[in-house]
């Protein structure tokens, strides 16, 4: 089983705030969730999107493979509600931590599965809808929302903190290990 004690205190190392076990059996995939996703700007076009990313049943399948994994989280004081600048910079935060935490964990996990905050990400360009597939199937980072799953619901199940209070913003993923 894998150190999560090590694991959280690397996690903060590479720049999340939070960071905790996840019980991989407390995932629920809702297909309301997935609704929401019409609105977004990622929606049909990434891969790793609806209706790119496939079914809820297709995840749920994928899923059932795993039983523990590892939350991350990266929260951001805001000026205000409108503070698209440091909106931006935490999510440029956790981007890099999501990263850099990927690249050490990927040599020990042979089938560590990715889920985050926000569509893909990693080609300025995705390949999709055209008829190719992705660049880089083992880069892929699946949306959590993509997944139907509820990310306020999963971090409570797992006894992590949403929200940390007015003008604050979190991004949250996730790591499937074992
Ligand atoms: S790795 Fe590149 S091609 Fe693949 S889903 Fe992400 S952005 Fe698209």
């Amino acid at each position: 089983m894998a150190d999560y004690e090590k694991l959280i205190s690397l996690s903060k190392v590479y720049g999340f705030t939070e960071a905790a076990p996840l019980d991989v059996s407390t995932l629920e995939f809702l297909p309301e969730v997935l609704d929401m996703c019409v609105s977004c700007p990622g929606y049909g076009k990434f891969w790793p999107c609806p209706p790119g990313c496939g079914s809820l049943e297709e995840m749920r399948r994928r899923v059932e493979a795993y039983s523990r994994g590892l939350l991350v989280q990266t929260v951001g004081q805001l000026e205000d509600s409108y503070d698209w600048e440091n909106m931006q910079k935490t999510a440029m935060l956790y981007g890099e931590s999501f990263q850099k935490l990927w690249d050490t964990l990927r040599p020990d996990y042979a089938g560590l599965l990715a889920m985050g905050a926000g569509s893909c990400g990693i080609c300025k360009e995705c390949t999709y809808p055209e008829d190719k597939p992705c660049r880089f199937p083992e880069r892929q980072i699946v949306s959590m929302s993509s997944c139907g799953l509820q990310v306020s619901r999963v971090c409570s199940d797992n006894h992590l903190k949403y929200y940390y209070g007015p003008n604050t913003i979190s991004y949250t993923g996730c790591f499937l290990l074992e």
